[in-house]
């Protein structure tokens, strides 16, 4: 493949120009790293499974009306997005205190909180992240009025649809980051889900066990990091009998299938 021009390179991905205007490329690295990139460490294939798992999770958002940055899976560990300019907060939605709200507040992990919670993160990895106010948004201009409703609504509509999509596969979502961006359309500008979904970004528990499933292995060297990716995507239905990715779903190849039979 022609070499193509890199626009950025993040912790766990790299963004390559897109084939035409207003694309991007989005590549998975297997490449792990956890507070503020103070530990680093590999987790084989965690690229590959993170593209297919956040192909399928993006895929089932745009189905209920959620609009996502994601175009197509183009291959293993690269998928094609639409290039938006990135809003610079990062929404967290817990349902069960664990991680930094346990450290900060002293709830025990794992205790389910007495509702939802929205937090806002401002993106600055010199400054570690730091948790902001919806009143430092609105007084830095990291988003408007407007920008911050129609993120917050999202961010319970697909806290709602994530909940119930892993529970019915035996897994509790127990919090997960999300980031949007804006696309323009002239002077208009539409917020849009950006990024990826998938155990990097979200605690996923088994709902009868609490064995965690996601990069909190890594994080706290539990061990076992590639089984549990590999677990999520295998109750998500997404990898064959091999242990290989597989499609989702494609409705064409199943009714060849059918009429070879
Ligand atoms: O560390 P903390 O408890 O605040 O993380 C809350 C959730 O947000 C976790 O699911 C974690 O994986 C995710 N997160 C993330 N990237 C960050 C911070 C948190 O994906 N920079």
């Amino acid at each position: 493949m022609s070499r193509r021009r890199q626009i950025y390179e993040g912790k766990a991905k790299i963004l390559y120009e897109g084939p035409e205007p207003g694309t991007l490329i989005q590549y998975f690295k297997d490449d792990a790293t956890a507070f503020n990139a103070q530990k680093r460490g590999t987790i084989n294939g965690k690229g590959v499974i993170n593209n297919r798992i956040s192909e399928y999770v993006f895929t089932r958002l745009a189905h209920i009306g959620i609009p996502t940055h994601f175009i197509r899976r183009l291959n293993m560990r690269e998928q094609l997005v639409r290039q938006v300019e990135i809003i610079p907060i990062e929404v967290v939605v817990r349902n069960v205190a664990a991680g930094s709200i346990s450290k900060r507040l002293g709830i025990p992990e794992g205790e389910p909180l007495p509702h939802t919670l929205i937090e806002y993160y401002y993106k600055d990895d010199a400054l570690g992240d730091p948790m902001v106010a919806e009143e430092h948004i609105a007084c830095f201009g990291w988003a408007n009025n407007e920008e911050m409703h129609d993120i917050s609504s999202m961010a319970i509509r697909i806290n709602d649809f994530l909940s119930g999509m892993f529970a019915a596969v035996g897994i509790r979502l127990i919090d997960f980051k999300l980031e949007f961006g804006r696309i323009w359309d002239g002077d208009y500008a539409r917020v849009i889900l950006a990024d990826e979904i998938s155990p990097d970004g979200c605690r996923l528990w088994d709902i009868t066990t609490n064995e965690k499933l996601d990069k909190d292995r890594f994080r706290r060297d539990l061990g076992g990091e590639e089984e549990a990716y590999q677990e999520v995507a295998r109750r998500l239905g997404l990898l064959d009998n091999e242990g290989g990715p597989s499609e989702v779903l494609d409705l064409g190849a199943h009714r060849k299938l059918r009429t070879k039979k």
